[in-house]
């Protein structure tokens, strides 16, 4: 048997035909961008999420930059972030000039809301929290110390659509909710596409605005915008997917339930959950000192794993400017060098999740040998 970490195609070919007639309805539509779809996703996408609006855009970076660009953060100013995230959370805030001060998760592999104050300084502005994993950060102490200091709050969704925090969905929290629909997402489209959320109608206006090169109206431009949009074609695929993403979510927690039931090897730890919340899966991420010996291992075996994420953004050559030495954010490092992501995809088979089981249950580095 063989499992790849992650197979779109499973969900795709049960409901084929009805993602296949959408696209033809499209193709033949003559409508291609800012037409019916895009506005009928936004629509009901804002209502799933409970806000009272939806931009769709480009992709989740485009999300995540123009969040900070609406709301005027730039050179000088600091946002802080947690450090074990993807590097696109990173990117949105310095695209802008501004400087990511990054905090250390706590054992949700979430910001720890315990260490925010601490790094607020009179240059900060917002808060970005990543529901990383598809489990929401810790909302009420994070909402209330943005309320406190005066910043905005800004939620890197990313991987988290419908993912809830004491039953409030996850983009609803902050000022903005920054989504990806990128195809292996929880709710992924066929291609590239993204979207803010918020509560906001000054906030809605100016990012209708700067998707669509800074103008309201057609050829009057009045801010340097840029060109972000969700097409139509991928709004329309997205307003089918959109009635299934429950049930995508409730099937990537069934495969996971079984995981957190039948893995049973000491030299793996298995992801907890908090109490207050309800995460969608985005992906089941163990840690073990061990992480590459049991990669290959289970490569061997013909099981896929990945890891999310090998280098912490403030490791990468990319941020070599930040000039933070390795040692300067210990858990996230560790981290980096400990979690491996499961497969895990709707549709997964009890066969499949067994052998995965199995596999790993059998385990043993090679440390521990004799
Ligand atoms: C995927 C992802 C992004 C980027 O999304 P794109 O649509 O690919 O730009 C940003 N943040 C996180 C946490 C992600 O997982």
């Amino acid at each position: 048997m063989k499992v790849p970490a992650n197979n779109l195609l499973r969900h795709y070919q049960e409901h084929q035909q009805e993602y296949e007639t959408k696209a033809l309805e499209i193709l033949r539509s003559g409508s291609y961008i800012l037409g019916n779809e895009v506005e009928t996703f936004e629509r009901d996408f804002a209502n799933y999420i409970g806000t009272n609006y939806c931009v769709g855009l480009g992709n989740c970076l485009d999300a995540l930059w123009l969040s900070f660009r609406v709301l005027g953060i730039g050179a000088g100013d600091e946002v802080i972030v947690q450090a074990n995230t993807y590097i696109a959370s990173v990117m949105g805030i310095t695209i802008n000039d501004a400087t990511p001060v990054f905090v250390e998760p706590d054992q949700y592999h979430s910001i720890d809301a315990d260490k925010i104050e601490a790094k607020i300084t009179a240059k900060t502005k917002a808060i970005l929290v990543v529901h990383l994993y598809g489990q929401s950060c810790e909302m009420d102490k994070i909402v209330a110390i943005a309320k406190k200091h005066q910043l905005y709050l800004v939620e890197d969704c990313a991987q988290s659509h419908g993912a809830t925090y004491q039953g409030q969905v996850t983009g609803s929290f902050g000022d903005i909710g920054c989504f990806s629909f990128y195809p292996s997402k929880n709710l992924g489209a066929f291609g590239d596409g993204g979207a803010v959320t918020t509560n906001s109608a000054e906030l809605d206006k100016a990012f209708r605005m700067y998707r669509f090169y800074g103008s309201e109206k057609r050829y009057y431009n009045q801010v340097v915008g840029t060109n972000s949009r969700l097409d139509e074609l991928q709004a329309g695929l997205l307003n089918v997917k959109l009635n299934y993403l429950d049930q995508l979510n409730a099937d990537r927690n069934r495969v996971c339930q079984q995981y957190l039931k039948k893995i049973d090897n000491p030299v793996i730890q298995l992801p907890k959950v908090r109490a207050e919340s309800t995460p969608v899966w985005h992906q089941f991420v163990i840690t073990t000192p061990d992480r590459d010996e049991l990669k290959d291992y289970l490569e061997a075996q013909g099981i896929g794993s990945i890891i999310h994420y090998p280098i912490p953004p403030h490791l990468s050559e990319a941020y070599a400017y930040l000039n933070l030495k390795k040692g300067s954010l210990a858990i996230t490092e560790k981290l980096a060098d400990e979690v491996l992501s499961l497969p895990l995809f709707y549709g997964m088979t009890e066969a499949e999740i067994d052998f995965v089981v199995a596999a790993i249950n059998a385990f043993v580095p090679k440390v521990m040998e004799r």
